[in-house]
């Protein structure tokens, strides 16, 4: 299988009034084609801070090391300009947050907010716009999705905004869809509809994804691949039952001693 995202040594520092604040110290790994790589590890291990690395969604105080190399398909991204990676966001790479009313403008219809990134990265007409914008809510399996169309987020479950966000990242068919903590803020039964709907996306789109959770349940649902990170450092990577089933550091033996009982 080829990579789809190959990164070497990625550092990012921050800025902060009390000085540098190293928050990933040179990692590197790669992401497979078609494949989903789980990022885990305890809060403030770096997870957020690498996938919006990938694609440079840094607050303003964060500083990327020089020695960091981004390839993706193939290509160096290092000197994309804002521009072009503006271009590469919402249409080669997306990304899902944790909480969905915090991405969705309240003052717009789920079909204009949907229609939107459409119209970013193609031309259609009226209708070809909503057609697209119902076949979007059909594939993120929202109930009733033709009256969705007209409705604003505040009418909507927290499981359904997240839905609707996911249609927003999967509009443009992206190559790689990143997640951070897509499912933290819902219920279990919520969560594993939204983890089917990703199973779904790998496969009938053939998504490559990148998962960031702290909930290895969630993360052995979808995944193939797993990188466990701890102080903005790699502390196991590989095949993710293997990781899962028989970690060999300590870290991981960790974080697999805090899941709850009913969850394994
Ligand atoms: P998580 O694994 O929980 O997603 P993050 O990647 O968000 O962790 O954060 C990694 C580290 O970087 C943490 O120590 C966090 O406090 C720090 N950090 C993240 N964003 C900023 C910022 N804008 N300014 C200063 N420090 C930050
Ligand atoms: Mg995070």
């Amino acid at each position: 299988m080829t990579n789809l995202v190959e990164i070497e040594n990625l550092q990012v520092k921050f800025n902060t009034d009390s000085g540098e604040v190293n928050a990933v110290n040179g990692i590197s790994f790669n992401i497979k084609k078609g494949e989903t790589l789980a990022l885990v590890g305890e809060s403030g291990s770096g997870k957020s801070v690498t996938a919006r690395g990938i694609i440079r969604l840094l607050a303003e105080n964060a500083i990327i090391s020089d020695q960091t190399s981004i390839k993706f398909n193939g290509t160096n991204i290092n000197s994309y300009s804002e521009k072009e990676y503006q271009n590469i966001r919402g249409k080669n790479i997306s990304m899902i947050f944790q909480e969905p009313m915090s991405s969705l403008n309240p003052i717009y219809t789920i079909e204009n907010q949907i229609s939107e990134v459409l119209k970013i990265h193609g031309k259609f007409s009226d209708k070809e716009l909503k057609e697209k914008c119902l076949e979007l809510l059909k594939q993120v399996q929202i109930p009733e999705p033709e009256s969705r169309l007209s409705q604003y987020p505040h009418q909507l479950s927290g499981g359904q905004r997240q839905r609707i966000m996911i249609a927003i990242a999967i509009a443009n068919n992206p190559d790689l869809l990143i997640a951070d903590e897509p499912t933290t803020a819902l219920d279990v039964t919520t969560q594993k509809e939204i983890l089917k709907i990703f199973n779904d996306l790998k496969k009938y789109k053939d998504i490559t994804m990148a998962l960031i959770s702290h909930d290895i349940a969630v993360i052995s649902e979808v995944s193939e691949s797993i990188l466990v990170m701890n102080e903005g450092k790699i502390v196991e990577k590989g095949d993710c039952k293997k990781v899962l089933s028989s970690p060999n550091h300590e870290y991981t033996k960790h974080l697999l001693s805090c899941i709850p009982e009913w969850m394994k």
